[in-house]
């Protein structure tokens, strides 16, 4: 089944796009929790972290590369938070790879 992820990247579903390229979408967050909550996430259809193969590698480093660019493009690159929540436990709710960059406040603990 399709994920509202999927939805977002084929355009079927409007969102704010900050980013996009070939491999890579980066869109505001709906709800978002700070001033720059930005979710950065491969248009291949990836579950979550632990999904990764070997071969996504490269992706990964293009979506810090990509994190690492809005951050500054915000005025955030002195601190901000880029994390993922891989399965359910961890608080996932869409099951497409997606990396929270967040920031633009103080932020508090992790959990
Ligand atoms: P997670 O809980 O880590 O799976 O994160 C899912 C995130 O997607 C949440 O922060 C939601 O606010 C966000 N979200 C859900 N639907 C949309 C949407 N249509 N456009 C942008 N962000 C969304």
């Amino acid at each position: 089944m399709s994920t509202i992820f999927e939805k977002i990247i084929a355009k079927e579903i409007p969102s704010e796009i900050v980013f996009e390229n070939d491999r890579i979408i980066a869109i505001k967050d709906i709800n978002p929790i700070a001033p720059v909550h930005v979710l950065i996430l491969p248009k291949k259809p990836i579950k979550d972290l632990q999904s990764i193969e070997n071969e996504d590698l490269v992706l990964i480093q293009e979506i810090v590369s990509v994190a690492k660019e809005i951050a500054i493009q915000n005025g955030i690159s002195d601190g901000y938070r880029l994390l993922t929540n891989n399965g359910p436990l961890a608080g996932q709710t869409i099951f497409h790879l997606h990396f929270h960059l967040i920031g633009g406040k103080k932020l508090g603990a992790m959990a």
